[in-house]
């Protein structure tokens, strides 16, 4: 797996978003997991230099990185748009808000529960990329499905296999259960339903996923189906990738309630 650190490197470090990100970092990313291949970015002359790391290696790297960035950043004035609550965690300003259900503490040091409890590193790694897009105003109010954002293609038929596909096919036959996990981690029925259920789960403050559930009919031979679509302004909070990782943390973590 490539080192995410030197992938950013080899880059020009400027954001330009020619290769289809909004950030080096994001497209680093990207080619760690093997989503999107290296010579995307044109500054790359030598991916050969790219050195083979575990991927738990460079999740430590990246979140050293962006350790180092938070604590440069201004954290107190990023709470009111992210929206989260600014609190004071072991001396140094911290957001808290809700994440998937749970209270969380993200300082420049730390992100993880009440107890003390850090988070997985992947979960600190979408936490901070929330943190940077320093996304702030009113969401839009308006859904949109993944393919509708702009370079998303790659990352549709991701979404569809490890968030949509999963989801419906763990909860076939379960209607109920689905919709009892969604609420247990703050969901709202959606009123306006064209599906067996709908759900709007918060997330992260500013990123809501609204989940459309239709069940199975063995009668008629129909499997279970999801479709999860997000509000319009969901760029502004979060990159692409993020997005997806995100919608998968959700699966994830309906699924560990019910069980
Ligand atoms: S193309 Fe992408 S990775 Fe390369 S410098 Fe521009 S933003 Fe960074």
């Amino acid at each position: 797996m490539p080192n995410v650190i030197e992938i950013v490197k080899l880059t020009a470090k400027n954001n330009c978003k020619q290769c289809g990100f909004p950030t080096c970092m994001a497209f680093a990313v990207s080619v760690s997991a093997g989503n999107c291949a290296i010579s995307l970015c044109p500054y790359i002359k030598i991916p050969q230099a790219v050195s083979v790391v575990s991927p738990v290696d460079s999740d430590s790297l990246l979140l050293r990185e962006l350790k180092a960035r938070a604590r440069a950043a201004d954290i107190a004035s990023l709470a009111e748009g992210l929206g989260a609550n600014l609190v004071v965690y072991q001396g140094r300003p911290a957001l808290r808000f809700c994440y998937l259900g749970s209270d969380i503490t993200l300082s420049a040091d730390f992100i993880g529960y009440e107890t003390g409890l850090e988070l997985d590193p992947r979960d600190q790694i979408l936490l901070y990329n929330y943190l940077f897009f320093a996304g702030s105003g009113p969401l839009s109010g308006n859904w949109i499905g993944l393919e509708s954002l702009p370079n998303s293609i790659s990352k549709v038929s991701t979404l569809r296999r490890y968030a949509e596909g999963r989801i419906a096919s763990f909860f076939a036959g379960k209607k109920e259960q689905l919709k009892a996990a969604c609420l247990s981690i703050n969901a709202m029925p959606f009123p306006d339903c064209h599906a067996d259920l709908c759900m709007v789960v918060p997330v992260l403050p500013k990123v809501p996923m609204l989940l459309y559930f239709w069940d199975e009919d063995r009668d008629e031979g129909f499997e279970s189906r999801v479709k999860i679509v997000f509000d319009a302004r969901v760029m502004d909070f979060l990159d692409i990738e993020s997005i997806v990782f995100a919608a998968e943390r959700m699966v994830e973590k309906l699924e560990e309630i019910y069980l």
